[in-house]
């Protein structure tokens, strides 16, 4: 399976989640944020066109690694390519951060009905941070997101809580 992305993996990222983390950097988004800090990583037909397995044996070799981030761009766009590589390094025993333009509340409505591959990404996906960049919003005293809108989710416990569980900034 292929995935587009915009860049090599960053390998040894501290500020896309805690700890060290690998980032996939999906290429194409169609959010179009005003402000947006990526926006090279807009069109579907820019960046690099690579395979997963290939992605998968270049995590499996690193050691001091707490988890990826999925980011981009927009990776619910790719999200098969995603979802194949979320479950392989979840059985690594690492974590799986995920940012998103989208709203968790309508992803989960479009996982019933236009989006099942969706559904499947984010089974494997422990933390989510959601919605747009709004520049009117913009604070750079946050913690992993960019404006006062994007919210940390504890992807797996809102899921089995049936309501928005936020996690702390850490
Ligand atoms: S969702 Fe992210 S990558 Fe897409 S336009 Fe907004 S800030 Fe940029």
């Amino acid at each position: 399976m292929k995935i587009r992305l915009a860049a090599p993996i960053t390998k040894d990222s501290i500020v896309d989640g805690p700890g060290i983390r690998a980032v996939i950097w999906t290429q194409g988004c169609p959010h179009r944020c005003k402000g947006c800090h990526n926006p090279q990583t807009h069109s579907f037909d820019a960046g690099i066109e690579a395979d997963v397995n290939d992605i998968i044996a270049q995590i499996s070799r690193l050691k001091l690694h707490k988890g990826i981030t999925f980011s981009g761009g927009e990776p619910l766009e790719q999200a098969a390519a995603c979802s194949e590589i979320a479950k392989r390094v979840k059985e690594m025993g690492m974590n799986t951060w995920l940012y998103t333009g989208y709203i968790f509340e309508d992803i989960l409505s479009e996982c019933q009905a236009t989006r099942p591959e969706w559904g499947e990404l984010i089974k494997y996906i422990d933390v989510m941070v959601d919605g747009p960049f709004i520049e009117q919003m913009k604070n750079l005293l946050l913690k992993f997101r960019g404006s006062e809108n994007q919210r940390v989710i504890d992807v797996q416990k809102s899921l089995i809580e049936g309501k928005i569980i936020l996690i702390e900034d850490k």
